[in-house]
Formats: structure tokens, sequence, C-alpha cells
């Protein structure tokens, strides 16, 4: 064993003896170490021969503390107890932009594939909830300047099993895609990968059909500088999403409509409007060169008037929202209740310079998600203790409710005072909103001493203009204003949603059911900001009901490099993470738990007194048995109604003579 591969049995414990064992480990290619149940991932940024169908062999069906750190293990464990327990499980996998989220959460899924049933249907079911990954990220990941594959939506699956542990099926939520990369990419960003692919991997005939050329100059929307990656192979990945397209069950009509889409979104770029005078003064906007609109609306079955008088009329917002999808579930009838296990891909933390309405929902979310890691571990394993009698001193943590509620608060959160904004009558900026921001948190803060002592809303005379700032668990976030009214209001003018629905195209038509004149509904629709909250709320009460397994990922470098190790970058992700508060807890208390029941049944066999019949409570016999192993008395707790062992090495002792 390299290093030590529990966190919890370091010593002595300090943050730079974590990141020493960290980076030890990744020196000599161990990627993998626990804090208990909890599996830290450092991104090797190479392919490590760990994957193997032989490592799946070994992680099968083994205990978690009697192999090196993997996260098979964790797959193994949350299948296991799915499977045999009846306990739904998620995944939450957590991290910066390329930290490897996306690829642990491929790995966890294809662990779970290899391991549950066989057969035909089941084979099938496997095969399309593997293959929604590449579909996925065709449309929904880009080359960033973090990661070369950088999935721009929050991801939610749930997969479905049956009784028997043999797969359904599943249901996949989305998250704020970042629409706005469509029309606009920073400086060494590309498009989505979609558009790449078709252009460099579709025939030449297919290309013809969707009017379109191979050469990416010929489009406004594919930026010139980086539209070539190194190491990304446009044309054969165009290839594999066709096939997982397929596979996933998009008919052949479907995938030509949908690529019809992808071409008239190019087209669409290539529209460029000239503001023409009238006579009464004003300006209207004229479309230049309607070559382009033409072939867009031949694609998609629109007129071209209708689609130039919408046009012209209104401007077209970046939109965000949540969507779901509904894989194909072969068996999604069927009565009895399913077992479910979720896995939760989704942006981690983001602390840019410039940040925007998107960071700031972004850092909602994992203010959110840090709280339910919170209450699941840490307060549920506190008060278990009392609740088991089991002595324990009080470890303090910081609890961020307190960002949450400044953040949502139905009266005062800073959601609800921009939705006020968005919706009052008047001249509403995003300077107004500011106003407003400032006005009622410093009310606030005046007024009710015991929250301005905690105020997570810092306002001190140095701010920029038009900024604000957030204490977040993770750091101070600056948020500039701009842009937030318009990204919140999250307005698709009815005249274009309107012409959309007129395409003779099903695709579109479907896309724009809010277009349809027989459901025209004046309500204002729900804000973004409004949108997001409500799903971020569904989310977290989906995965309370779970058992929650955790996935820290961390990246190593700045510069998508194998073998580098940077020091000051692990130590911020560590901090924001909160794994050292994770190792604290866990240290404090006991590594593992079993009520006595089930531990007895499981280790009665080593013990001549208590095999083959143990006729008294299992309480003492399983006291009959620590004393016979001799397993000295400071490694354990006897509980109500659970055995509490401090430390994996004993377990490890336990199971090591089970095996003799
Ligand atoms: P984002 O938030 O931008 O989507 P992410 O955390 O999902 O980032 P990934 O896309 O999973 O990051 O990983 C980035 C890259 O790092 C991958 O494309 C791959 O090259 C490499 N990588 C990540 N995990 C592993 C691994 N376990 N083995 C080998 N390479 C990996
Ligand atoms: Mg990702």
């Amino acid at each position: 064993m390299i290093g030590v591969g529990d966190m919890v049995l370091l010593e002595p414990l300090s943050e730079d003896s974590f990141l020493e064992n960290l980076k030890n480990r990744f020196d000599h290619n161990e990627i993998y170490t626990y804090i208990g149940s909890v599996v830290i991932s450092m991104n090797p940024y190479r392919s490590l021969p760990i994957y193997t169908p032989d490592k799946v062999e070994e992680y099968r069906n083994r205990n978690f503390y009697e192999l090196s750190p993997h996260i098979y293990a964790l797959a193994d464990e949350a299948y296991r107890s799915l499977r045999d327990q009846d306990k739904d499980q998620c995944i939450l996998i957590t991290g910066e932009s390329g930290a490897g989220k996306t690829e642990a959460s491929k790995l966890v899924m294809s662990y779970v594939a290899a391991v549950c049933g066989k057969g035909q249907e089941v084979n099938k079911v496997k095969e399309q909830l593997l293959q929604s990954n590449p579909v996925l990220e065709a449309f929904g990941n880009a080359k960033t300047v973090r990661n070369d594959n950088s999935s721009r939506f929050g991801k939610y699956m749930d997969i479905e099993f049956d009784f028997k542990g043999d797969p359904l099926g599943g249901v996949i939520s989305n998250y704020l895609l970042e629409k706005s990369r469509v029309v606009k990419q920073p400086r060494g960003e590309r498009n989505f990968h979609i558009f790449y692919q078709l252009l460099s991997g579709a025939s030449d005939d297919t290309l013809k059909k969707l009017k379109l050329h191979r050469d990416f100059s010929k489009y406004n929307y594919l930026s010139l500088d980086s539209a070539v990656v190194n190491g990304l192979d446009d044309a054969a990945n165009f290839r594999t999403v066709r096939n997982a397209m397929q596979i996933v069950g998009f008919m052949e009509d479907e995938v030509q409509s949908v690529l019809e889409l992808v071409a008239a979104v190019l087209k669409l770029g290539n529209i460029e409007f000239k503001p023409e005078s009238r006579c009464n003064g004003t300006d209207e906007s004229r479309i230049k060169d309607k070559n382009d609109l033409k072939e867009m609306c031949e694609l998609l079955g629109i007129e071209q008037s209708v689609l130039e008088r919408a046009f012209s009329y209104r401007t077209v917002e970046a939109k965000m929202e949540k969507v779901s999808t509904t894989l194909n579930v072969a068996q999604a009838q069927a009565k009895t209740r399913h077992k479910v296990m979720g896995v939760l891909d989704i942006y981690g933390f983001e602390i840019f310079e410039d940040n925007s309405f998107e960071q700031f929902i972004i850092n909602y979310c994992n203010e959110k998600l840090q709280q339910i890691f919170i209450e699941l571990t840490l307060r549920e394993e506190q008060e278990e203790y009392v609740r088991e009698g089991i002595e324990w001193t009080n470890i303090e943590y910081f609890n961020n409710a307190i960002i949450c509620d400044l953040i949502e608060n139905n009266q005062n959160g800073i959601l609800a005072m921009l939705d006020e904004e968005c919706l009052r009558p008047g001249t509403v900026t995003d300077e107004t909103f500011l106003d407003k921001l400032n006005t009622v948190c410093a009310e606030h803060q005046h007024f009710e001493s015991r929250l301005s002592k905690n105020s997570k809303f810092l306002t001190d005379h140095s701010l920029p203009h038009s900024c604000f700032r957030i204490q977040h668990y993770a750091g101070k976030v600056l948020y500039r204003v701009e842009g937030f009214v318009d990204k919140n209001n999250d307005l698709l003018y009815r005249d274009l949603s309107q012409a959309m629905y007129k395409a003779n195209h099903s695709l579109i038509k479907q896309l724009f059911p809010e277009g349809n004149p027989a459901k025209v509904n004046l309500k204002r629709p729900p804000t973004a900001g409004f949108q997001f909250r409500a799903s971020v709320g569904t989310l977290m009460r989906n995965l309370q009901t779970k058992n929650p397994n955790y996935i820290r990922c961390i990246k190593p470098n700045d510069k998508k490099a194998s073998h580098i190790f940077t020091e000051s970058l692990v130590r911020h992700q560590v901090r924001y993470l909160g794994l050292m508060e994770n190792v604290r807890v866990r240290r404090a208390g006991y590594a593992f738990r079993q009520a006595y029941e089930p531990c007895l049944e499981r280790y009665k066999m080593l013990c001549k007194r208590t095999w083959p019949h143990w006729r008294g409570p299992a309480r003492e016999g399983v006291e009959v048995l620590m004393a016979d192993l001799q397993v000295p008395a400071e490694e354990f707790s006897y509980g109500r109604s659970k055995i509490f062992i401090r430390n994996p090495r004993t377990l490890f002792f336990l199971e090591e003579r089970r095996r003799q």
C-alpha cells in the first residue's frame, strides 16, 4: 500500500500531511483515496490500466476495506445495498471543471452494467444506458479552457432496477444548459461538439441534403482559432454518436430531424441583420443576405415570410431551462416498486474573475449540495451516536444553511428579490435590482444583530461598481449584476415561438409547444431563477430519500497534463470540498457500525461459543465474540442496537479470520 489508503488512518493529521499523502499516492498512480466511505479521485490525465474486466471481477462482491481504494469499490457497495438491502442509492460526484466528474460517472455506470443481470433484454437496456452518454456529450459538451470535454449542463440520471437488481431503464434530468454558447464562445473555446462532428464526419451526401459545407470557416457560430482540438477526432466521434442515437432508440427519420436542426442553427448564425431607417424616423432591422434564411426555412419547413417577420420584430434571448428526458424504459409499466440508483454529475463551484448570473446559479446549487453533504454525513453521524447512546464530543462544523437562506428565502432571498424586480412595473434595470439588494440586505443586517454577525452578504465600500459579494462556503465571490434581469426574465418572444410552431417539421413543432395558437397563455412564464430553484428543490428532496455515496474529484493541475501535482491548486480544492472537516468527523467517531444481528450472523463462525447457534440476545453474542477474539476494548463501543467499530483495521482483521 502506498501511503495511507484511508485518510481516517492518517497520523498525524494535518492539511499538510493530507496533501502529502494525496501526492505520494498520486505519484504512484494511486488516484483513489478514501475518507471512510467517501472516495477522493485525482484526475490522472492519462489512461491507467485499472478499469479492465479483471479489475471488475476483483472488486465484485468484496467489502470496501478489503482491497485498495477504487471507484469500483464504491460502485459495488452502492449496487449491492441497492440489490440486497433494497436501499435506493445516489452517487454524488462533485469537483471543479476538469476534475473528472463525468469520467467518474461513466466508470460507475459501466461497473454497474458489468455486474448486474444478464440476458438479451437486460443487455439492451444496459447498452441504452451507456450509450446515452455520447449523445448527451455531443449536444451538451464543449471544449473550454479548463476541459476539452467540458459538460455545459448538469446531469442527474436515475437508473431503475427491478427487484432482482436488473436494470429497467433510466430517467435523465438536465440542468441549466449553457445555451448562450451556441451564439458566442469565449476565446480559445469551442461551440458544442456536435457542430464540428457533423461537418467533419457526415458523408458528402448527408451534408448536401443538409445544405452544409464541410468548411468550419463558413459558419459564424464556429470559432476558428480553436476549431481543431488535439486528440479529439470529431469525424470518428460523429460515427459514435450516430450509432449511439440508434441504440438509444432514435428512429432513422428522427436522427435526420435532429441533424436538420443542427444545420438550421448553423444557418441561423449566418443570418445578419442591418438597421434600416424608416420614414417615421425609427429603425427597423432587415436581413442582409437572404440565402441562409431561405435554406434554413427549407430545412425546417417554415415559410420564409413568417420567419422573416418574426425575426425582424424581436430579438432572441439566451435562455436556460431544465429538460427532462425519459429514456425508453423497457418495462416502465411494471407494477412493483423499482429500486433506484441516481447518479449526479453537476458543475462544481465556480469563481471566475467575472461572475454573472450563471455562476450565481451554479454556486447556489453547490451550496445546496454541500448542505446535503453536511446534513447527511456530519449531522446524521452525530445524531446516530446520540441515538445509540455512544459517547461523543461535539464537533464544530460550518453549517451553510444561512447562505442557502440568503439566496433562496421566499421573502427576502436574493432570487426572490430578483423575481420581484423582474415582475415590477416601471423601469427595471440591473442597477435597480442591485439597489434593492443592498437596501434589503443592509436593513437585515441592521435590525437583526444575530444575523448580521453571520451575514454572508458582504457589504463594504470597496466593492467595484455594479457588484455584490457573497461569502460562499467555498470562498468569497464577487458577482457583477449586468445581465441578471434579462437572463432571469428568460423571455422568448411569442412571435418567434409561434413562427416555429408553424413549421412543417415535427421536431421543431414539439420543441415550441408554447407557440401553439390554441394554447396562448398570457400568463408570464416562470423566471429562470424560479425554475432553477424549483428543480434544485426537487433534486434535493429526491436525493434526501436515498443513501448517499460521495465521489470528490480533484484536478491535479491547470495544464490538462499527467504527472503534475500543483500543490496550491490541490490545497484549494481540499479546502473548499471540506475534506479536512470530513476526516475530522470520521476520526472523532467510528469508521464502521453494524446492527448486532447481522454482525453476529456474519462472524459467529469465528468463536466456538457462538457457533453454530447463539441462544441469547444478539448483543450478548457479539460481546462474547469480541472477547473471545481479543479485540482491544478501545476499538469498539456497544450502542443500543449496533456495534461501533473505530477502525477499519479491526474489520479487516475480522474479515481475514472469516476467510481462513
Ligand atoms: P466539467 O465540469 O468541465 O464537465 P469534469 O469534472 O466532468 O469537468 P471530465 O470531463 O470527467 O471532467 O474529465 C476531464 C478529462 O480528464 C477527461 O476528458 C479525461 O481526459 C481526463 N480524465 C478524467 N478522469 C480520468 C480517469 N479516471 N482516467 C483517465 N483520464 C481521466
Ligand atoms: Mg463533465
